[in-house]
């Protein structure tokens, strides 16, 4: 008989939420919208009950400045073995050495990566952001743009040519030649085409510059086996971990170089940021683990084969997308030629009415401003999280043509938003 008697639970299902009545209510609300809405944010997905968990543990409570085996705080045995297993786990995921998993979110990483290579004035090339890039590679609005002279290259706009839509690669070594920059940014956010990183790195190497590839949104994907990977071309590799990776929201870098690590490491901490987030370090950890078991291959394979599959259905009802098509997990749907007074605000603002979640985004030369646009960017990540195949992008593609020939009309829009209910009811979220 035990000495001591396990009392009786008062309050044996409350939820810890239930401390706060706002906040749980908003959470409980947001959990049903995600349920019957169909997200088709690029750049989102659903991660597990397990990232979830961990990243909710109490190993929020904890400081753990510094690194493995070289923290500046007590108590930190437990974490220097979820650092290192996370670590170990993305050197053997996608094939390189060197893994810093403390930076906070993919801008954090490009912070960190940059503040270890570049000092305040260098050049580096990056796309016309415009055309696809992220806010972090040059924005005159972010640090990058601010304290760094960033010089764009285009992709190419002659639609004579095969690769129209894609990255202009003699650009990029003409621009190589003429601004001689130290680093060359390759990787983006709203590009549907596989990226020549050999490629990128003839030109990094005519100029003598280091090559950073950014691949928050592929991550998954190059894990998946379903993009060439950065390496062994590129120096140094940022990711988010949140986006086609699955994981809980955060950023990563990689590298192949001792040297680049140390530099890294120390741009990360104490350079740029201060404690880790431990559980969400834990979540990474899981989440890589989760991206190295076969089923993830199989996903990643299925994230492709869905957004090509909406690619030709849109078409097929008379849509144009950027570069005609894609090889990745998204497209952007361009309504310059087809629909030249249907603006990516109001294209968004139906879809979501009607229960789809997308982002207005810019295409090519966009005459209107980012607030406004000319396209609407679609991604298949989240939809093959929750088991949807070829077929169902089917039905996806007719509920968006619907919402966009409507006009806005109020009655079609509601009768979508009930055939959306539908059809998020026969794939409910896999946990
Ligand atoms: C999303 C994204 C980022 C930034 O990630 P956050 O976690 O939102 O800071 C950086 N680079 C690219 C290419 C992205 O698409």
């Amino acid at each position: 008989m035990s000495a001591v008697e396990t009392p009786t639970p008062t309050q044996p299902h409350t939820n810890p939420l239930d401390a706060d009545p706002d906040i749980h209510r908003l959470i409980k609300a947001e959990a049903e919208r995600q349920e019957h809405t169909l997200e088709m944010i690029a750049s989102e997905n659903h991660t597990s009950a397990a990232v979830m968990a961990a990243n909710g543990s109490c190993l929020t409570n904890k400081y753990c400045e510094g690194y493995p085996k070289k923290r500046y705080y007590s108590g930190c045995e437990f974490y220097d073995d979820i650092e290192q297993i996370a670590i170990d786990r993305v050197n053997q995921l996608f094939g390189c050495q060197y893994a810093n998993v403390q930076p906070h979110s993919g801008a954090n990483a490009n912070l960190a990566a940059f503040a270890a290579v570049l000092e305040p004035g260098d050049t580096f090339l990056s796309v016309v952001l415009s055309d696809g890039g992220h806010l972090t590679h040059g924005s005159t609005v972010n640090y990058s743009g601010k304290w760094f002279k960033p010089v764009h290259y285009p992709l190419v706009y002659d639609e004579s040519r095969d690769d129209f839509g894609c990255i202009d690669y003699d650009a990029v070594d003409a621009l190589a030649a003429e601004h001689q920059p130290k680093l060359i940014l390759c990787g983006y956010s709203a590009y549907p085409r596989t990226i020549n990183f050999e490629r990128f790195r003839q030109a990094a190497d005519s100029c003598g510059a280091l090559l950073m590839a950014d691949i928050a949104h592929i991550a998954g994907l190059v894990a998946g086996g379903a993009h060439p990977s950065p390496f062994p071309h590129c120096d140094i590799v940022t990711t988010t971990t949140h986006k086609t990776l699955r994981g809980p929201r955060g950023g990563l870098i990689m590298t192949n170089s001792e040297d680049l690590a140390k530099k890294i490491d120390r741009a990360v901490f104490p350079g740029t940021q201060g404690g880790p987030l431990m559980n969400t370090i834990a979540g990474k950890a899981i989440c890589f683990g989760e991206a190295l078991r076969d089923d993830f291959k199989t996903y990643a394979a299925n994230v492709v084969a869905n957004a090509q599959s909406l690619a030709a259905a849109l078409i097929d009802k008379g849509w144009e997308l950027t570069s005609r098509g894609t090889d990745n997990h998204l497209i952007v749907v361009d309504f310059t030629r087809t629909h030249p007074d249907l603006t990516g605000k109001d294209a968004a603002n139906w879809l979501e009415t009607a229960g789809i979640i997308s982002s207005k985004s810019t295409v090519p030369n966009d005459q209107r401003s980012p607030f406004v646009t000319s396209g609407v960017r679609l991604g298949t990540p989240a939809l093959t999280t929750r088991g949807l195949n070829e077929d169902d992008m089917k039905t996806v593609a007719d509920l968006i043509d619907r919402v966009w020939n409507s006009a806005g009309d109020e009655a079609t829009l509601k009768a979508v938003r009930s055939d959306v209910v539908d059809l998020c009811k026969q794939h409910p979220m896999p946990h």
